[in-house]
């Protein structure tokens, strides 16, 4: 990779802005894979069109169904294109990681038996000398022999023979990637990484290390299998590989930082939430504040793929977000009406960086009845709140009925708990919420 490693010295990589931060990242990638023959492609819409399987979309292969399942010996050999998606799995982890519940996933699909040194040469290409991101910097995680599935050697040897060091790659026992169950393709999945501090925490530090020196920003998956009812496996006649990452987590990776919300995707909206929330003590808790710009983006783009805030599919979804948004906001005593502001700027934000969609304006009318839905409810539970406090009566069970029968998020109930300075017999609330959970599931 000697050629490469030289070329990114010339590289000073891209210059992201709030505008171009989608359409840079994904035209230096189509600068590569549009001379191997792959059709640059506008992303779909927000809500899959007859694809009942996910509220939201949650990945470009998505729309790529039909052509991934059923290929066409005369249809395209490749495909890339940037994909507005939402993810719902890990909310707890918003604000304090890189997880954000809607991001613009870039993929380039390759259709067709693809030796796995000439796959991984075209993307370190465009990860060094395209993206500017320092061959030398780069690190890979394999799938490492275990119970669910063999070792991808095929990587291992091609990032050997491409010259990456040893210390730069490792391998780890994991599941197939499996996009479309139980029929679809499925194959070991390759991590890319990038060292950003390039400060090693200890001598063991390396790729699989949690110290916040690596981001994980790209995965490959050699989608080049299908497994048989009887636990066989047999290679298909027509194999895929899905390279594909969030072009926030790729800018993160391009502007050397692991926090994505100081990185163009998110500046405007988190000064704004910043500007406004001053009077409070959300500075106390930067995670909150990031929460509610994650929250305001999600927002803004389900509004204007039409959702309304709603009891089912993808307006529960909707309305579970503007209500964990206003929440966090009660939490550090803050206006709830900054949130369609900040969810304004967020619509702006989305809107303007990308040529392709979402276009559609957003009309606000539904976040202020929500708003009023929210705050009618919470005043409810206060005035609960505030005669239990005074009666003096404050036992666990009547603390999980504010939340359970009142509707009071747990944000904002701790918060109320510590300015009285009352403290919780936090086993017990475990242990109704516990009997509460199961009780629910037996119904
Ligand atoms: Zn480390």
């Amino acid at each position: 990779m000697t050629s490469s490693s030289q070329s990114s010295v010339a590289s000073t990589g891209l210059e992201l802005t709030e505008t171009n931060w989608i359409d840079s990242v994904v035209e230096a990638m189509y600068s590569v894979f549009g001379a191997q023959g792959h059709k640059l492609f506008p992303p779909g819409p927000l809500i899959p069109r007859g694809d009942t399987s996910t509220l939201y979309t949650t990945a470009s292969i998505q729309h790529w169904r039909d052509w991934v399942l059923s290929p066409s010996a005369d249809s395209d050999t490749g495909r890339i294109g940037p994909q507005w998606c939402v993810r719902m799995t890990a909310l707890e982890k918003v604000g304090s990681s890189n997880f954000l519940t809607s991001f613009c996933l870039l993929s380039c699909l390759t259709r067709g038996r693809i030796e796995r040194e000439k796959a991984l040469g075209l993307m370190i290409e465009v990860l060094d000398s395209r993206w500017g991101l320092a061959f030398e910097r780069l690190a890979f995680v394999a799938t490492a022999e275990g119970p669910e599935a063999p070792e991808d050697t095929a990587s291992l040897k091609a990032l050997d023979r491409l010259g990456v060091s040893r210390s730069r790659y490792t391998a780890r026992p994991r599941k197939w990637a499996h996009p479309f169950k139980p029929h679809g393709p499925a194959g070991p999945e390759l991590f890319v990484l990038f060292d950003i501090t390039q400060t090693p925490c200890g001598p063991e530090c390396g790729p699989l290390c949690g110290c916040g020196r690596f981001i994980h920003f790209w995965n490959l998956e050699f989608l080049e299998n299908r497994r048989l009812i009887t636990g066989e496996t047999e290679t298909v006649q027509m194999p895929f590989l899905d390279s594909a990452g969030s072009i926030e987590w790729v800018v993160g990776a391009i502007t050397r930082t692991n926090d994505l919300y100081n990185t163009p995707p998110f500046r405007r909206i988190l000064s704004t939430a910043r500007s406004l929330l001053t009077s409070t003590n959300a500075f106390a808790a930067p995670d909150k504040i990031k929460i509610v710009c994650d929250h305001a983006r999600t927002i803004a783009l389900a509004l204007a793929a039409g959702v309304e805030p709603g009891a089912k599919k993808q307006g529960h979804v909707l309305r579970r977000l503007i209500r964990r948004s206003l929440a966090v906001l009660s939490s550090i005593d803050a206006d709830p009406h900054v949130l369609p502001e900040i969810v304004a700027v967020a619509t702006e934000a989305v809107r303007c960086a990308s040529t392709s969609e979402p276009r559609s304006s957003v009309s606000p009318s539904a976040l202020t009845t929500e708003i009023e839905l929210f705050r009618t409810q919470l005043n409810k539970a206060r005035k609960v709140y505030e005669s239990l406090l005074t009666a003096s009566d404050l036992s666990a069970e009547s603390i999980f009925d504010l939340n359970s029968s009142f509707g009071a998020p747990w944000g904002v109930i701790r918060s109320w708990l510590q300015s009285d300075g009352v403290t919780i017999n936090e086993a017990r609330l475990a242990e109704i919420a516990g009997d509460n959970k199961l009780r629910s599931r037996g119904r």
